[in-house]
């Protein structure tokens, strides 16, 4: 478990912010009370304060391991993976950025862009996606990246992560906090809007990385 704090304060601002995206991911995923705590904690965490970001990293950890060791799938045999909410776009991310993109900062992306598409396509409420979108935005996160706009080669990643898969596409998309679902087939348009609509959130929230058109 996590539990040597030290470590993290060797850490560069960059990289501690970094884990965060992950754990609202995975609040998101399977602790609603979580993600809330992260929504009103979002700015002190980003400020390193321990008193609060300790708990949550401690939550977060806890969430991810107990999947990995209780979740009944612990070599990932069954075609649902949730824990790769958003991920799917990320690694894509990551290498379309020539991994100038950390991979936290792409999954902050990817969480935001598979959240906007669930408000689109399976009715996740729009005022949480908003909160998702700023609360990532407020641990300091950039939601636009210039490898955004190579949208033909972040579809390209759907099916390489179908490939990765073994076959049937399987993502993993929020009907609400606490309720993943699988589908197997994207609505590319409404992909397309989700992307549209990140880079637009990102670009009026003015975030500090993309002011970039
Ligand atoms: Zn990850």
């Amino acid at each position: 478990m996590v539990n040597d704090f030290d470590l993290l304060t060797t850490l560069s601002n960059r990289d501690f912010v970094c884990g965060f995206s992950e754990a609202v991911k995975v609040s998101l995923l399977k602790d609603p009370a979580l993600f809330c705590q992260l929504c009103e904690n979002s700015t002190a965490i980003r400020a390193r304060d321990m008193d609060v970001a300790g708990p949550v990293i401690r939550a977060s950890a806890k969430l991810h391991l107990d999947h990995i060791t209780m979740g009944g799938d612990p070599f990932e045999m069954l075609e649902a993976r949730p824990l790769d909410f958003g991920h799917w776009s990320a690694h894509k991310l990551e290498t379309v950025s020539d991994f100038s993109l950390r991979h936290g900062e792409a999954v902050a992306i990817g969480v935001a862009i598979d959240s906007v598409y669930s408000a689109l396509e399976l009715g996740l409420d729009e005022s949480v996606t908003q909160q998702i979108l700023q609360c990532l935005t407020d641990l300091g996160f950039s939601l636009s990246d210039p490898s955004l706009g190579n949208v033909e080669g972040l579809f390209d990643g759907l099916e390489e992560f179908r490939q990765h898969l073994g076959g049937r596409l399987t993502l993993t998309m929020l009907t609400r906090p606490g309720q993943p679902i699988n589908v197997h087939t994207v609505n590319r348009e409404k992909m397309l809007a989700a992307i549209e609509h990140v880079q637009h959130f990102a670009r009026t929230q003015g975030s500090f990385l993309s002011d970039r058109d």
